[in-house]
């Protein structure tokens, strides 16, 4: 009944203007499971989860949210601001030609990103571009790039598997600086797990031709294994971003995170298709709701936060901290800001699972019409003083708004609880106050 479900709400309200430990756990616990859902690494996870807690305590409670959406709200930007930069740009800057030495296991895009760059860099900066691939164990992967050259109308260094890595990329090298090349894009051999004889190959690259990039090329869909790799290529080169390669797939984007906490270099391009056009630049923002795979709590807390109207909430808690009474009129234009919301109904929409479960079957969007129309027709006065609605005026307010007289009854007694409520905090859940309004 309301009454017990309103002593409940009172409780779980108690202290709730802010985040503390004990409001968070919940939510946390669900960061958590949707961080391991998108493949972010265990050990990732808990460093990450350690962090929110820290950043979270003490962090006001927008009014209309939950503590648990408040929680999102600080988990999003905190992995958003993880993530990195948006659009780091590729480093040019030294006497031509620069050479991008692209680095990864085999399979994860190296060739396909190296065309990709080249389009990228030949179309949009207008450069001179050089394509070479040291990938000797695999005739094929050399026709592959010199095919993607073709397509591109971009100049391509030969090289065949009877020669050494290092000499191909010292000829190329010395090819680009005499052809007055301005980058040169260096692709290498990977192999399909770590081991020794391809770090040392790659390193010895690296001394060669000294890079001003050198590109860890990532599949979004190695998930979990991300991170060995990820550390591998790292303790191995000095890298200098990542291309996250296959987010056109069906994964969460895990790996996005986890790389950027074991090497914290910045993510550069994602690959978003097997074409040549499939690149793109990294948004920090996008990828953190993509991982958190809770992107319609997160507009929900959007919207929250630019349809609270913060005077009108700033009045209302100045208004309770003053002493003076919480009147129908409040009570209305909190449901007015509900309203901007969308209304009971889309935040029910926009829950996850768990979230909409807690949320009474019929605290829909009509009982908060009802409740502003039985509003609507009271007097300005009448809205100020309920007491002054005996059972004439009730008569006259039920007839001008189309309900019976219990109904008003009703919403007296529920805005007498919210009255209550209004006094025990001056911020907090509407949300989570209207659950307890259906009566
Ligand atoms: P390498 O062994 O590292 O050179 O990898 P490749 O460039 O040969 O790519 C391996 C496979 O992944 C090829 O079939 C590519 O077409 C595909 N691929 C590379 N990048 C992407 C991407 O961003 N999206 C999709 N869907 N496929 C990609
Ligand atoms: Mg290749």
């Amino acid at each position: 009944n309301l009454t017990s479900r309103l002593s409940s709400v009172i409780k779980n309200l108690r202290g709730q203007a802010r985040l503390t430990e004990t409001n968070i756990q919940d939510a946390l616990r669900e960061v958590r499971m949707a961080l391991l859902e998108a493949d972010v690494a265990l050990p990732v996870v808990k460093d990450f989860i350690a962090r929110v807690r820290e950043k979270a305590v003490g962090v006001e409670v927008l009014q209309s949210l939950t503590p648990g959406q408040a929680l999102i709200g600080v988990v999003h930007d905190e992995l958003t601001r993880l993530m990195g930069e948006h659009n780091a740009a590729l480093n040019l800057a030294t006497t031509p030609p620069a050479v991008i030495l692209m680095a990864g296991l085999q399979g994860s895009g190296k060739t396909t990103s190296s065309g990709k760059l080249a389009k990228l860099l030949k179309e949009q900066m207008k450069k001179k571009v050089l394509l070479v691939s040291c990938d000797v164990y695999r005739p094929a992967a050399i026709e592959q790039l010199k095919t993607l050259a073709g397509q591109l109308d971009v100049d391509y260094f030969p090289s065949s598997e009877t020669q050494k890595p290092v000499d191909i990329a010292l000829a190329a090298h010395d090819y680009a600086k005499k052809h007055f090349h301005d980058v040169l894009i260096v692709d290498t051999a990977g192999r399909l797990g770590i081991d020794q004889a391809m770090m040392d190959e790659i390193r010895a690259l690296h001394d060669a031709v000294k890079p001003i990039e050198t590109l860890f090329v990532v599949d979004a869909m190695q998930g979990q294994d991300a991170v060995n790799t990820a550390r591998a290529f790292n303790d191995t080169l000095p890298l200098t971003g990542i291309i996250l390669t296959k987010l056109d797939g069906d994964s969460r984007g895990g790996a996005a995170l986890s790389v950027r906490h074991i090497t914290g270099k910045p993510i550069k391009f994602v690959g978003v298709g097997e074409k040549l056009t499939g690149l793109e630049a990294f948004h920090p923002e996008r990828m953190a709701s993509r991982v958190l795979g809770m992107g319609d709590v997160l507009s929900l807390i959007e919207e929250a936060q630019r349809g609270v109207d913060h005077a009108e909430a700033k009045k209302l808690a100045d208004k309770v901290k003053s002493g003076k009474n919480f009147d129908l009129e409040d009570f209305k234009a909190q449901i007015t800001q509900m309203r901007k919301m969308g209304g009971l109904s889309a935040m029910m929409d926009k829950l996850p699972g768990a979230a909409a479960a807690a949320l009474p079957a019929g605290a829909d969007e009509k009982a908060m019409n009802r409740v502003e129309g039985i509003i609507n027709s009271m007097t300005p006065t009448e809205r100020r003083k309920p007491e002054l609605l005996k059972a004439s005026r009730k008569r006259r307010i039920a007839a001008g708004a189309g309900v019976q007289v219990q109904e008003i009854n009703r919403l007296l007694k529920q805005f007498e609880q919210a009255q209550k409520m209004m006094k025990m905090m001056s911020k907090g859940g509407l949300a989570k106050m209207m659950r307890g309004m259906k009566g």
